[in-house]
């Protein structure tokens, strides 16, 4: 029978093969007649070892639910039983390992004793597992991450290919492991290194997993068969800590590590609103000698941190993203890109776009430009891919000086961002209009040009789309998906799905003034702006905003922004959303007609030295109590009118695009969500009690009346 696989050079056989899956043929992991299973397959190989396949019913990646957990409780009953001469355990999934728990299972979970009732059926099942009497070996490839580390590091071996990843993303979610994470990893690598992973969340690539410990070999996939069977017969001396490293568990070596990890934890969380990281070196603190004792508390205390308002609103947050990733659909099929403009956002642009493997070309009247654009790219990928020479010289070669503009010709999608001058925009469209594929999109990443104004005289104007980037681009994950009147349902998709291959999250708004984000940012900035008038400190004002969980305060992110841009953006507001706001003060004007305008300046509203805005931090005194909400306010009073104009279709996109462009405190899940958790009515009220005393521009908007 023909092999219905396509035949494939030798070096890719080579390099990366079809999974090792030992008695399974290829292809057989799941076969029609069903097993005794739903998510695990079980089969002896020739020499007596058990392939314990994981492929989980349903579903692309392997994740960890409650019933996969059972039913492993069950095979592992059999393996007891049975005694093969060895156990592998192994995912039939090519995305990876385990991926981590089934996150939804987290939702809601709030019952402590519940949670603790399910994890310690959790933890016996691990335990079976770790006390088989027969070697056991997790051979791992892809992500193997949270739960899936768990289940790893109860094997007795961890045998790896080269593209393995390991990592506790737990704290992300306002958690920390609990399905013995802490105390297996805490005894078999450095102390020091576990806390670092579970602290931070980092992955760490199979070379290095090596290095620390965490796994016994490395390996390709055509040696994995041979690998098993040399850990099964002990040949593979597994990893174990160093003696040097055992004496970080030690109570005093502990409490000594511990303040250092506090103040470094703190430094990227305040504990308040964070509090797994305090957790978990809690939990190491006072029972990292005593193996039985720590598990124990690792439950309490996973389920405890669970049940907190952080912990579940983050974990709201990875549905918001994941929301917003699936709007990104199935992709796009485009692969090449010009770009017009290459200044701050065009050049940042083509950079991030050639670094996920799209040719691109680069045009702009001025060489000069070009050429920093370049140079630009070529700094950020040393920093985003240190390790991964052959794809900094790759990304490098994919883009394209173009000062006369041939790649409009063979582009898929061009980005035009030159100056916000609509005579200018529309001008470089009517050029290129003529020469663009039938099928190519045309996008702008104007940020307050009305669409509706820009298509004018576009005979397609159903191809023009906004994609409005934020600055930077390689940090800022959110990009709002612009549409007009006249735009076609294809052309939007598209752009979404371009963001998707891109690793940007789009957020589709419809043309209007400021659209989303900047809109709802420009109040919160101005009235910063008053507040400092009115005699606050700027520390004071940023540390009010702090507090409350943004990642910076208004007056930095000002500058960090850019004086002139928000400026530019207050002015264009002004007028054009039927809003009250306070006018930009005639200094702020001033400093931008003198070239003060922030970070980018080295002086704005802060002096700034190596990045960092030069803050006295003496100068943070209390804010009066009403400060917060004068701040934030407003930017929910924003959402509100954008919900009820239909600019954004719901408050699940509102509080993705807050989150994710603006930092918007993740800890509370959201703009609307916080106001939803505090209360409609009181945010109402406390809009309106403003109003009465500092003036109508913090009247609330009729919105909020349907809320409810
Ligand atoms: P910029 O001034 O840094 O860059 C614009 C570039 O366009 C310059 O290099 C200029 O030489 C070039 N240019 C001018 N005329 C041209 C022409 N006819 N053909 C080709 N190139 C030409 O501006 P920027 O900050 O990158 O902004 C570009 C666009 O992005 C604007 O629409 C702006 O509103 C939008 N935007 C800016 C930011 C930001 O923070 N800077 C954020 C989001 C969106």
């Amino acid at each position: 029978m023909k092999d219905p696989r396509p035949a494939k050079p030798t070096m890719a056989i080579l390099g990366k093969r079809d999974l090792e899956l030992g008695p399974f043929a290829i292809g057989e992991a799941r076969p029609d007649e069903p097993g005794p299973w739903a998510n695990w397959r079980l089969r002896n190989d020739k020499d007596g070892i058990a392939w314990l396949l994981l492929d989980r019913k349903d579903a692309s990646a392997n994740t960890l639910s409650a019933d996969v957990i059972a039913e492993l409780d069950a095979v592992l009953e059999k393996l007891e039983r049975d005694r093969p001469r060895g156990l592998v355990i192994r995912s039939a999934k090519r995305s990876g390992f385990i991926a981590g728990a089934d996150i939804a299972q987290f939702q809601g979970a709030t019952d402590a004793a519940q949670v603790e009732a399910l994890l310690a059926r959790g933890h016996a099942v691990f335990d079976r597992l770790d006390r088989l009497p027969l070697p056991t070996v997790a051979v791992i490839h892809g992500y193997c991450l949270g739960g899936g580390l768990e289940v790893a590091l109860a094997c007795d071996y961890r045998i790896a290919t080269d593209d393995a990843s390991f990592g506790f993303p737990e704290i992300l979610l306002g958690l920390h492991p609990g399905l013995g994470g802490t105390v297996r990893l805490t005894r078999l690598i450095s102390p020091l290194q576990a806390m670092t992973m579970m602290l931070t969340g980092r992955s760490e690539r199979a070379r290095r997993a090596r290095r620390l410990g965490l796994v016994d070999a490395v390996t390709q996939e055509r040696h994995v068969r041979a690998a098993v069977k040399a850990a099964v017969t002990g040949e593979i001396i597994p990893a174990k800590q160093s003696f040097v490293d055992s004496l970080m568990n030690l109570e005093p070596a502990r409490k000594l590590l511990a303040s250092r990890m506090r103040s470094e934890a703190a430094k990227k969380a305040p504990p308040a609103q964070y509090p797994a990281p305090s957790a978990l070196i809690d939990l190491w603190v006072a029972h990292g000698g005593d193996r039985d004792a720590m598990q124990k508390a690792e439950i309490a205390s996973f389920a405890k941190l669970l049940s907190t308002s952080t912990a579940q609103n983050l974990v709201r947050v990875f549905f918001l993203r994941d929301n917003l990733k699936k709007l990104a659909g199935g992709g796009w099929e485009g692969q090449r890109i010009h770009v017009i403009g290459a200044g701050a956002m065009g050049g940042d642009i083509a950079a991030w776009c050639a670094w996920h493997g799209f040719t691109v070309s680069l045009g702009d009247t001025r060489p000069e430009a070009i050429g920093g654009a370049v140079k630009r790219a070529g700094e950020l990928y040393g920093k985003i891919g240190r390790d991964n020479r052959q794809k900094v010289r790759d990304a490098l070669d994919r883009l394209i000086p173009d000062l006369r503009g041939d790649g409009v010709a063979t582009a898929d999608l061009i980005i035009e961002a030159v100056p916000e001058i609509l005579e200018l925009k529309r001008k470089i469209f009517a050029g290129i209009e003529p020469r663009m594929k039938p099928e190519a999109i045309l996008a702008t990443n104007t940020s307050s040009i009305p669409l509706e104004a820009l298509r004018e005289g576009l005979p397609r104007p159903e191809r023009l789309v906004g994609i409005h980037f934020f600055n930077p681009v390689s940090r800022m994950q959110l990009v709002e998906v612009v549409s007009h009147d006249q735009v076609a349902d294809d052309v939007l998709a598209a752009a979404r799905g371009f963001l998707g291959r891109i690793d940007r999250l789009p957020a589709p708004v419809k043309s209007a003034p400021g659209f989303l984000v900047n809109r709802a940012l420009t109040p919160y900035l101005l009235e910063a702006l008053t507040l400092l008038d009115g005699g606050m400190n700027k520390e004071t004002i940023d540390k009010a905003a702090e507090d409350f969980g943004m990642p910076m305060g208004p007056i930095e992110l000002a500058d960090e922004v850019g004086l002139d841009i928000c400026l530019h953006v207050a002015e264009m507001l002004h007028g054009a959303i039927g809003r009250d706001m306070p006018d930009a003060p005639q200094w702020l004007k001033d400093k931008v007609a003198t070239g003060e305008l922030g970070k980018k300046s080295g002086r704005g509203l802060y002096v700034w030295r190596d990045g960092h805005a030069v803050k006295n931090k003496e100068d943070a005194g209390t804010a009066p109590p009403d400060t917060v909400d004068r701040l934030i306010l407003p930017m929910l009073d924003v959402c509100v009118t954008c919900l009820r104009e239909g600019v954004v279709a719901d408050e699940k996109i509102v509080d993705g695009a807050l989150i994710f462009a603006t930092g918007f405190a993740p800890f509370r899940g959201g703009p609307m969500h916080y106001a939803r958790t505090r209360g409609i009515a009181d945010v109402r009220d406390t809009l309106k009690r403003l109003a009465a005393t500092y003036g109508p521009r913090f009247q609330p908007d009729p919105g909020w009346d349907t809320l409810q």
